[in-house]
């Protein structure tokens, strides 16, 4: 009878967080919105408000998993993370 318990607790725990030990990035990582302009920039940003995103009219939001199968670096400027 304990022992079924446990296996129960077990696979709910499973259920509940099936997170593979993925070192670094989170699935709500992943999953956040960044902003580039296609085709200008090869970087992805925070925020639409980026300094180097002031002058662009053409920003799209995608998630950071996309942004890296583009091949997207994040930016580098200073207030943007
Ligand atoms: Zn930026």
């Amino acid at each position: 009878m304990k022992k079924k318990v446990i296996a129960l607790i077990i696979s709910l725990s499973v259920i509940i967080s099936p997170m593979p030990s993925v070192s670094g990035s989170s699935m709500a990582e992943a999953a956040q919105k960044v902003y580039y302009v296609p085709g200008s920039s090869y970087a992805y940003h925070s925020s639409k408000d980026c300094r180097s995103l002031r002058r662009s009219k053409n920003i799209k939001a995608i998630t950071i998993k996309k942004a890296k199968a583009l091949g997207l670096k994040k930016c580098k400027i200073r207030g943007c993370w």
